[in-house]
């Protein structure tokens, strides 16, 4: 996918406006309606739409800027207004912006309750929160009614009064060539009344920033990526509508020893020649502490020995993952010369084959090559 800017043809530091007045010619462009069967026009118009779905709101068009477009990715913003998947979903979004601009109905009702936007944040975890779970208080920044003047925007003592612009309306017309169109006033913003005098604490937008602590509670077995959902805590919603969600998105740090895969946790353990010969008996660190394995005698390199019960607790169900321990023939680099001199008294041994069947094998086979 090219970058949301380039598709647009805007720069990085476009404003809203520019934004939106790129995307108005380049969706007239595209539209279907004036590109029957042409492939790679559907095409550019559903890539024009996914951009300005996301530059066109400032918190995803915020993500974007800093994570590109893999912050978006399982984001879940997605799943309200557009689904980039869903092209019946896209119409909905161009229906929204060009509504009054083709003229059709009268307009949006703008003064119906709207759920307020969502908002994601990031905490990092350790590695052993994420097995154990924890709990974690977060602050965000979140838009909230402001209490000075209830979210009317209206310093005290004034009131809202009918837009002089379109005397109500909520829409002026304006002559463009030949056609006369119909577009959202530019005063009220299609509302049809305007505050008298604006509020001094939200500067009339009926809105102020308040930092929010929430507690959350991890639970045992979260995986980097993952996202939990704080219902009902996001931005204030628009006229009297409920507050938007936040998305905590987890990230676990790395730890020098476990590593997590699906429930399971993996270890890599060195043993020596002699404990793989012979066997051995050998304390195998564990998330729930240390526990006792025994190495059979002939363990081959690469040998998976498995602990039960030792893994993640999983979220779906209520089993739990395996430790694997992974175990590693060390082979001495410098060695002393009486462990040299021993090593030598191998050698006899190492020539029976029927004790090495694998390299009996492979000598068969190289035979075989050359008959
Ligand atoms: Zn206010
Ligand atoms: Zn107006």
């Amino acid at each position: 996918m090219a970058d949301y800017y380039d598709l647009l043809g805007v720069s990085k530091s476009a404003s809203a406006d520019e934004i939106k007045k790129a995307y108005k010619k380049l969706a007239l462009k595209y539209h279907p309606d004036r590109n029957k069967g042409d492939k790679g026009a559907e095409d550019k118009f559903k890539k024009v739409n996914q951009a300005y779905e996301v530059l066109s709101d400032p918190e995803k068009r915020q993500i974007y800027d800093q994570f590109g477009e893999d912050g978006l990715k399982g984001n879940p913003f997605q799943g309200k207004g557009a689904n980039f998947s869903d092209f019946g979903d896209m119409f909905h979004n161009f229906g929204d912006i060009f509504g009054d601009f083709f003229g059709g109905g009268p307009g949006r009702r703008r003064n119906s309750p709207m759920q307020g936007s969502d908002l994601l944040t990031r905490i990092t975890i350790s590695f052993e929160e994420s097995y154990n779970g924890a709990e974690k208080d977060i602050t965000i920044a979140r838009s909230t009614t402001c209490s000075s003047c209830s979210g009317s925007g209206a310093e005290k003592g004034s009131s809202k009064k009918t837009c002089n612009t379109c005397n109500g309306a909520g829409q002026v017309r304006i002559s463009q060539g030949f056609f006369s169109l119909a577009q959202t006033c530019p005063t009220c913003h299609g509302e049809g009344n305007v505050v008298e005098k604006p509020c001094k604490k939200c500067s009339g937008t009926g809105f102020v920033k308040e930092d929010r602590n929430i507690a959350i509670n991890i639970p045992p077995g979260i995986a980097s990526g993952m996202k939990m959902k704080v219902s009902r805590e996001g931005n204030s919603g628009m006229n009297g509508g409920p507050r938007g969600d936040i998305y905590v998105e987890i990230r676990v740090k790395k730890h020098p020893l476990f590593e997590r895969e699906g429930d399971d946790i993996y270890i890599e353990m060195p043993i020596s020649y002699s404990q793989a010969v012979l066997g051995d008996k050998v304390s195998v660190p564990t998330m729930k502490g240390k526990v006792e394995m025994k190495i059979p005698p002939g363990t081959q390199p690469g040998t998976k020995m498995r602990l039960k019960d030792k893994g993640f607790a999983s979220l779906s169900n209520r089993m739990r993952g395996f430790q694997y321990v992974v175990l590693k023939l060390e082979v001495p680099r410098n060695i002393s010369e009486n462990h040299k001199k021993a090593v030598e008294q191998l050698k006899p041994f190492e020539k029976d084959h029927k004790e090495r069947p694998t390299f009996k094998d492979y000598l068969d086979k190289v035979k075989n090559l050359f008959k």
